[in-house]
């Protein structure tokens, strides 16, 4: 068990290769206790592979993960059982990720056979209708299959089952992106309310900014199989330092209309580059905005700023001034 402020998972040069695909090229960072890390960037830089190595869905490259101070980077499956316990994951489709075959009931009290507690069958059942109903679901729906509820139900579903074993960290991908828009708030509002009466850490994989400024403690921003930024939400928030940042935030709608109103979203122009042959130096040069020479020849380092965050690019100064392309950018 860890105090507060440790921290729960410590990532440190995590590396996972496909093939000549770089998906994730080199991540370092730490969530601590009962802290919620938004992981944010454009759909193929690589924060899905980030989620699955920590769950060690896949064994990674390179690096290493520490999940409560343990590394897990290379264990055999044998072994990671005991961890699975600490580490939980919530994926976009609920649909996909759900046994079609199993009834609700027993996809949510699954995890505990896994443990092999001794608890009974008549205890196991009431901690499946105990966590149906802190979901959010009435316990009877426990004796129907997946495919018989609505996809908001089944992502109820997800949590509950992920949330069993109690875990020290919740790795959420993208868990309301698949869900019709009318039901992603509900979701998200539980997801919130839970994290905060149960206290877990959780790494939420999003690319809904949005979402990331209701829920995130801090802010973690990826591109290319790289961190580029990160910082407090609030830090982020207030003087995102990375272009990259700038430009995601410059298309995230604000609660202020005559802001909202005066803002134009940065246009980043071409697609994401390659994973299989990233931009030389900075890999974001190929879109930036206020790239200079350098950008392209020098890799810039992941460097800590100003009052406390990291960020990686030429132009940002260590005190943490630098440019901003956001047309509203002295609003
Ligand atoms: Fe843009 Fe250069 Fe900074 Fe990269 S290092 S974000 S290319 S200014
Ligand atoms: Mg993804």
């Amino acid at each position: 068990t860890t105090g507060p402020g440790e921290p729960v998972l410590e990532l440190d040069e995590l590396v996972m290769h496909f093939g000549p695909v770089r998906a994730v090229d080199g991540v370092s960072l730490r969530i601590r206790k009962g802290q919620v890390t938004a992981l944010v960037g454009e759909s193929g830089s690589g924060k899905s592979t980030v989620g699955r190595c920590i769950v060690r869905l896949v064994e990674p490259s390179a690096g290493t993960v520490r999940l409560g101070g343990t590394d897990i980077t290379h264990l055999s499956r044998k072994e990671l059982r005991e961890h699975r316990r600490d580490v939980s994951i919530v994926f976009q489709d609920p649909a996909g990720s759900l046994d079609p075959r199993m009834l609700v009931g027993e996809v949510v009290g699954e995890p505990l056979r896994l443990q092999a507690t001794r608890s009974n069958r008549r205890e196991r059942a009431e901690r499946v209708k105990e966590s149906l109903r802190r979901v959010g679901l009435r316990p009877e729906v426990a004796e129907r299959y997946p495919h018989e509820l609505s996809g908001g139900q089944r992502q109820r579903v997800s949590l509950a089952r992920a949330l069993m074993s109690e875990p020290s960290l919740l790795v959420a991908d993208e868990p309301t992106s698949a869900l019709d828009v009318s039901v992603q708030a509900a979701v998200l509002n539980l997801l919130a309310d839970l994290q905060r009466d149960i206290g877990f850490a959780c790494l939420f994989i999003t690319h809904d900014l949005s979402a990331v400024e209701y829920l995130a403690d801090e802010i973690a921003v990826m591109y290319l199989g790289q961190l580029v930024e990160v910082g407090t939400r609030e830090e982020i928030f207030a003087h995102p330092r990375h272009p990259y940042t700038q430009a995601l935030l410059s298309a995230a709608p604000v609660a202020d209309p005559a802001r909202q109103r005066a803002r134009t979203p940065v246009l980043l122009g071409d697609d994401l580059p390659s994973a299989m042959d990233p931009p030389s130096g900075c890999r974001f040069h190929t879109r930036c905005p206020v790239a200079v020479p350098r950008c392209a020849e020098e890799v810039p380092a992941l460097r800590t700023v100003g009052d406390g965050g990291t960020v990686a690019c030429h132009l940002v100064a260590q005190d943490g001034t630098g440019p901003d392309i956001r047309s509203d950018a002295a609003a």
